[in-house]
């Protein structure tokens, strides 16, 4: 009978083992393949706390207590949808984060003013959308700056979350670079905007920095999404706030008198 049972329990724990090895298989499996083909991560709604940890210098989240929730809009400003976002921010006292592509910014010089005048942090996304996978490095850098230079911001975004390991070193140096831990998919023509409404009210928690594009690409989305995630938020007790640097340069010394 000892016998038996001992049987058994050895046999639970191989069972137990083997299932272990599947589940971690699958997940060295899931991180070959966001580091093979980049698209991966941007269909990931909630950004894995592997991937945050293998780039800690990026900034994922925010470390607040308060229910306090950053949203950020990529690739504007465009006069169909950057001002409609203004206008929705302001009806909830909400403050946001746009990643400016720099040839957006010349072309639409009043809404980027607009955009600071109101509040909002601004940052770069580099001058012509440029991923950092397929651009070598110097030609890189010099857009990333082009774009700064007309944001006048010390925060980056890199298109498509695409950054060489090689361009992380340089740009750490000088910019803030924000990734993020929430993404809506308002991007995605193969979602519904509900499904995108639930991507960010099931994943954002405090201190989340969840993505929104104010591009004609996402405009339909955008305009179904963005009032209801102000108004289920702001019901929930969450307010909205801007990635400043001076929040950013609090998050650093908090880390390292961790
Ligand atoms: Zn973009």
């Amino acid at each position: 009978m000892t016998r038996i049972t001992s049987l058994r329990s050895i046999f639970y724990r191989l069972a137990q083992q083997l299932v272990d090895f599947c589940r971690y298989s699958r997940v060295i499996a899931a991180n070959l393949t966001i580091l093979r083909e980049p698209w991966f991560i941007m269909y990931l709604t909630k950004t894995p706390g592997v991937i945050q940890n293998l780039f800690p210098g990026l900034v994922w989240h925010i470390p607040v207590e308060e229910k306090k929730i950053f949203l950020t809009f990529d690739d504007g400003p465009v006069p169909e949808v950057t001002p409609w976002v203004l206008d929705q921010l302001s009806d909830y006292d909400a403050k946001g984060t746009f990643f400016c592509v720099g040839d957006n910014v010349s072309k639409h010089p009043i809404i980027h003013r607009r955009l600071v005048e109101s509040g909002h942090a601004v940052g770069s996304h580099t001058y012509n959308h440029l991923s950092g996978w397929g651009t070598e490095n110097i030609r890189y850098f010099h857009n990333v700056r082009r774009g700064a230079t007309l944001t006048k911001s010390g925060l980056f975004r890199p298109p498509y979350g695409r950054l060489k390991p090689s361009q992380i070193p340089f740009l750490s140096r000088h910019y803030n670079i924000i990734m993020w831990d929430v993404l809506s998919g308002d991007f995605d023509p193969k979602i519904s905007a509900q499904q995108c409404l639930e991507n960010v009210i099931q994943n954002a928690e405090a201190g989340s920095i969840i993505v929104f594009h104010d591009s004609i690409k996402a405009n339909e989305k955008l305009r179904y999404v963005l009032p209801r995630v102000l108004k289920h938020f702001n019901h929930h007790g969450f307010s909205f706030h801007a990635l400043t640097e001076d929040l950013l340069g609090e998050r650093d010394s908090m880390r390292k008198s961790a």
